[in-house]
C-alpha cells in the first residue's frame, strides 16, 4: 500500500514569524490525521525555525531546492546535508519554476536527486509538459525524456527514497487542473515507464504526486484515481485551513 503524501510548497513566500504561525495553526488542525504523509516545504530562511515548531507533530519538512555537492566553494548554495540538519526529511528537486528561471535540466536534476538520496533525504522529483507541449501531443515524450534523465542510475534501493511529482506547468498557479482522466494517464503511463526502466516492484512502491491548481474541492476526485498517490500544492497551501482540508481529504 502507498501511503498519500500531501506536500505543501511555500515558494517565495513567509517570513521565519509567518511560516512558524502557519505551522502552528496547521499543526492543530491536522493533528488526527494518521493515513497521510504531510511535509510543508518552507524558504531556506525558515528551515530551522519550522524544524522546531514541527516537534512532536505528524508534520514534516521539505527544502525547495539542493545543490549536489556537501560542501566547498559554491557560493549561494545549499547542500543536502546542511537541509538534514536544518531537519528537513524531503527536498523538492526539479521543480518546472526552478526549470523555467534557474536554469534546472534533467543533468542537475539527476545530480541533485542523488545527492539528495545519499545524504538521507526523500527526493520529491518534479516532471512535467508546459502547454505547448500538450497542444502538440508531446506530454508523453517530454515526461519520458523528464523521466529517463532524472532518474537515470537509480537503484532499487534508491527509489524507498523518491517521490515523483507529475505537474503539468499550465496547471501550476493558473487555476486549470488537469481533469482527473488527464491527471490519470499520466500517472499510469509514469508508472509504467518506471516500470519498463527500473522493475515492477518499484513501479508499485513508489508514489506519484499530482500537482497544479489542487485545491479543497478538487482533491477528493483526484486522489480517488488509483495512480495518483498524493498531491503537491502551491498556492492552496499557504493558508493553513486550505492545506489542512486538503490533507483531510477523507473526510
Ligand atoms: C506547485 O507550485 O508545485 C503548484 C502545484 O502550485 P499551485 O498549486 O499553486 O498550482
Amino acid at each position: 500500500m502507498r501511503k498519500p503524501l500531501i506536500a505543501g510548497n511555500w515558494k517565495l513566500f513567509k517570513t521565519i514569524g509567518e511560516a512558524v504561525d502557519m505551522l502552528n495553526e496547521l499543526k492543530s488542525l491536522v493533528s488526527n490525521n494518521k493515513e497521510v504523509e504531510i511535509v510543508v516545504a518552507p524558504v531556506f530562511t525558515a528551515l530551522s525555525s519550522v524544524s522546531a515548531a514541527t516537534a512532536g507533530s505528524n508534520i514534516r519538512l521539505s527544502a525547495q531546492d539542493c545543490y549536489w555537492e556537501e560542501e566547498g566553494a559554491f557560493t549561494g548554495e545549499v547542500s543536502p546535508k546542511l537541509l538534514k540538519d536544518a531537519g528537513c526529511s524531503h527536498v523538492i528537486i526539479g521543480h518546472s519554476e526552478r526549470r523555467q528561471y534557474f536554469g534546472e535540466t534533467d543533468l542537475t536534476v539527476n545530480k541533485k536527486t542523488k545527492a539528495a538520496i545519499a545524504a538521507g533525504l526523500n527526493a520529491i522529483v518534479c516532471v512535467g509538459e508546459s502547454l505547448a507541449e500538450r497542444e502538440s501531443e508531446q506530454t508523453f515524450s517530454v515526461i519520458e525524456t523528464q523521466i529517463h534523465g532524472g532518474l537515470a542510475g537509480l537503484s532499487e534501493k534508491m527509489f524507498a527514497q523518491v517521490i515523483v511529482a507529475y505537474e503539468p506547468v499550465w496547471a501550476i498557479g493558473t487555476g486549470k487542473t488537469a481533469s482527473e482522466d488527464q491527471a490519470q494517464e499520466v500517472h499510469i503511463f509514469i508508472r509504467q515507464l518506471l516500470a519498463r526502466l527500473f522493475g515492477k516492484s518499484v513501479a508499485d512502491a513508489v508514489r506519484i504526486l499530482y500537482g497544479g491548481s489542487v485545491k479543497p474541492e478538487n482533491v477528493k476526485g483526484l486522489m480517488g484515481q488509483p495512480d495518483i498517490d498524493g498531491a503537491l500544492v502551491g498556492g492552496a497551501s499557504l493558508k493553513a485551513d486550505s492545506f489542512a482540508a486538503i490533507t483531510n481529504f477523507k473526510g
